[in-house]
Formats: C-alpha cells, sequence, structure tokens
C-alpha cells in the first residue's frame, strides 16, 4: 500500500502522524511510505532521517494527499487539506467529528474513508488512542502546576518536594483515571503530599492499591472535596463524565478558603473544566488569576511536548496502520483488517459518503 503522511497545518500543532522509526517498520512489510518535506521538523526528525528509513521525500502536501492510498495524520484535515482527498483514500487520524459539522460534510462529498483515532476501542470499553495523551497531560499537569507555583509566575513560591527540615507542598487530585494517576506518579516521585479523590470506589480501591502510603485517597463528596481545597497548594483537575461536560467541582465561593498562590491546573478544560473559574488558556499564555488563586487551562497540553507525545501516539496508531495496510494486498483489501477487528472497526466514522458511526451520526443529527 502507498502511505503518505504530511505536515500538520493545524495552528501550533508540532506533532507528525508518523515518526521515522514507524516509516521503517511500514517500509519492512513492503509499503511505500510519502512524507512531505518538512513533516518530522517540529519533532526534530528530518527528511535525512525519513528517507533513511525508506520513505520517499516529496515536496508538498498536495502530492502527497494526491499519490497516498493511507494518509496518517494527527489532527483533523484542515479546509485546504480536505480539498485534496480522493475517493476511495483511507484516512486515519484524530477526526473529532461530533462538533465539527462542516469538516464532516466535506469528508462526507469527498468520499474517503475516515478512521478516527478517538472512537477505536480496546478491551473493556477502553480508548486506547486517546489513552496516551491522558497520560502525557497527566504527567504534564504536574510540571505545569510546579512551575505556576513559583514567586515569578505568581505562584505561592512552594516546591512540591520540599527540602530536609521544610514540609513538601500538597497536591490535589480530582479524578484518579488516567490523567488523574499519572498527576499523581509523578506528584509522588516528586515527594509530594498527595491525595487524589474520586467517585469510583474501583478506582479508589486501585490506587490505594498501586501508591500505599505514599498517597492518600478520598471519596469526592462535596465535604471531602472543600476540605481537602483549602489546604492545597496545587489542584489538578482531572475528571470525566464520558460524553458529557465535566462536572464544576469547585465554585468560585470555595476559592475563599484556599491559600493566596495556590495554582489549579483544569486538564478537564477541553471538556469544559471542573472549576468555575476556568476558562481555555493557550501555551503563549496559559496562565491567569482569579481571587488571588493561579489558574492553568491549556487545552491541548501534548502539544507542548511534541516529540514525546508523537512518539507515544505512534506506538498505538502503528500496529492499526500496519494491519491496515497489510490487509490491503488480501482478498477484501484493507476493509478486511476492520472485519476481522471490530474494535478498529468502531474507528470507522465515514465510508464512502456516508456516516458510519452511531454516537458521531447522533451528534451531528444525522441517520446512519
Ligand atoms: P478517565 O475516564 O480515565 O478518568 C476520569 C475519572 O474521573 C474517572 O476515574 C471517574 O471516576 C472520575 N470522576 C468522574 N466524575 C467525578 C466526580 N464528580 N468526582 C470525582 N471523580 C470523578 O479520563 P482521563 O483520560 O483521565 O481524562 C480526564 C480529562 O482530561 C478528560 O476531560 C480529558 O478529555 C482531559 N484531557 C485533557 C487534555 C488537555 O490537554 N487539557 C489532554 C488529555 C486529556
Amino acid at each position: 500500500m502507498r502511505i503518505g503522511t504530511v505536515r500538520e497545518i493545524k495552528n501550533h500543532e508540532y506533532r507528525v502522524g508518523l515518526t521515522p522509526e514507524s516509516v521503517r517498520e511500514l517500509v519492512a512489510h513492503g509499503h511505500e511510505v510519502l512524507v512531505e518535506s518538512g513533516a518530522g521538523l517540529g519533532i526534530g526528525a528530518r527528511d535525512t532521517d525519513y528517507a533513511g528509513a525508506g520513505a520517499t521525500i516529496v515536496p508538498d502536501a498536495a502530492e502527497v494527499f494526491g499519490r497516498a492510498d493511507l494518509l496518517v495524520k494527527v489532527k483533523e484535515p484542515q479546509a485546504a487539506e480536505r480539498a485534496l482527498l480522493r475517493p476511495g483514500q483511507v484516512l486515519f487520524t484524530y477526526l473529532h467529528l461530533a462538533p465539527d459539522p462542516q469538516q464532516a460534510a466535506d469528508l462526507l462529498r469527498s468520499g474517503v474513508s475516515a478512521i478516527a483515532y478517538e472512537t477505536v476501542t480496546g478491551a473493556g470499553r477502553s480508548l486506547p488512542l486517546l489513552k496516551p495523551m491522558s497520560q502525557v497531560a497527566g504527567r504534564m499537569s504536574i510540571q505545569a502546576g510546579a512551575t505556576a507555583l513559583e514567586k515569578a509566575h505568581g505562584g505561592r513560591g512552594v516546591l512540591l518536594g520540599g527540602v530536609p527540615g521544610v514540609l513538601p507542598g500538597k497536591v490535589v487530585v480530582l479524578g484518579g483515571g488516567v490523567v488523574g494517576f499519572n498527576a499523581a506518579q509523578m506528584a509522588v516521585g516528586l515527594g509530594a503530599d498527595v491525595t487524589v479523590l474520586d467517585r469510583d470506589p474501583e478506582v479508589l480501591e486501585r490506587l490505594g492499591i498501586h501508591f500505599e502510603s505514599r498517597a492518600k485517597t478520598r471519596f469526592a463528596n462535596q465535604a471531602n472535596i472543600a476540605e481537602v481545597i483549602c489546604e492545597a497548594d496545587l489542584v489538578i483537575g482531572a475528571v470525566l463524565v464520558p460524553g458529557a461536560s465535566a462536572p464544576r467541582l469547585v465554585t468560585r465561593g470555595m476559592l475563599g478558603c484556599m491559600k493566596q498562590g495556590a495554582v489549579l491546573v483544569d486538564v478537564a478544560i477541553d471538556q469544559g473544566g471542573c472549576f468555575e473559574t476556568s476558562h481555555p488558556t493557550t501555551h503563549d499564555a496559559p496562565t491567569f488569576v482569579v481571587d488571588g488563586i493561579v489558574h492553568y487551562c491549556v487545552a491541548n497540553m501534548p502539544g507542548a511536548v511534541a516529540r514525546t507525545s508523537t512518539y507515544a501516539l505512534n506506538n498505538v496508531t502503528l500496529p492499526h496502520a500496519l494491519r491496515i495496510a497489510d490487509a490491503s494486498g488480501g482478498p477484501g483489501g484493507w476493509r478486511a483488517a476492520l472485519r476481522s477487528d471490530p474494535h478498529l472497526a468502531a474507528g470507522l466514522n465515514i465510508h464512502a459518503g456516508a456516516i458510519t458511526h452511531g454516537a458521531v451520526a447522533e451528534a451531528l443529527g444525522l441517520e446512519l
């Protein structure tokens, strides 16, 4: 199969669909890979790295879109890219179609088969192609919070790990899922005093077994949340109710008891945020202050660590890309890869001018 990857053109997107190492594996499976010149510069991968892995470097995206049978990207195709898509082509990337009817209409018109990373499923209703970005954001949240706690960034001047003779900072993590677990791991690693709250007893049990005495767990009711945030130096918002806006766990009134210069990192901001006072920010201006409390609410945290994020993403996308490409030479073509793997099939959002995913169709007000 001829596979292509291009330089991402969405504002401030530095990740890339395929690393040179992924290209090498695809080539080893007998596939041809086209890479737009400069596609990997955002992660420090040069054209020579891709060429050394067996890719053909082409001068522009139009040629990749024109010749590739399978396009592996990171972000949803932008309007200029959608105009280049061809019937019969397979697009494998994050799409997030539900809130984007214009993109859906363009993809339907283009005749592509679009497989969305975010709806590919795994065992136990998991979403394995979203998980690495939650891991990155969770780990980054402590880094971002530690920086915001510094005086020069408006924080109260607390070092999370403390030093011998001085107590460590207090970190509260609201939600103990993928983001929360990874945040707690980093905070524990720094030597902070860590408390994780969740509403799911199984999650609390898992956290208790994993962290033992290195982190405290508490049930996430209003009284417990109100109590722990008053003492906190850093609060991480990491809750998710699938398919819904994030619950507002901390109201503006509750900020009144907090220490001046304490920091809130609202990772759940992409679902509306779990602090009443949150609004989305960017990497250029990540924080703002409300009632003396520093807020960090960047909606695309993994973009700041594009290299780590790209490698983490490729670890989970490459096996699927290989399966699609390898099936293309056999009976039934690439579609056979979806027929034999219901988890990958769950990723198919659009095929030959029709929506093929129930939840996406429902969100767009369309029929399956
Ligand atoms: P997850 O499903 O793994 O974990 C969410 C946890 O929240 C679950 O354990 C759940 O029990 C808990 N929860 C739900 N309601 C709660 C409540 N009222 N009180 C306490 N706990 C509650 O989800 P995740 O992968 O950890 O993602 C968390 C959030 O981070 C999502 O909104 C996700 O979209 C977001 N996210 C943001 C970025 C970013 O760049 N800002 C990056 C990745 C993920």
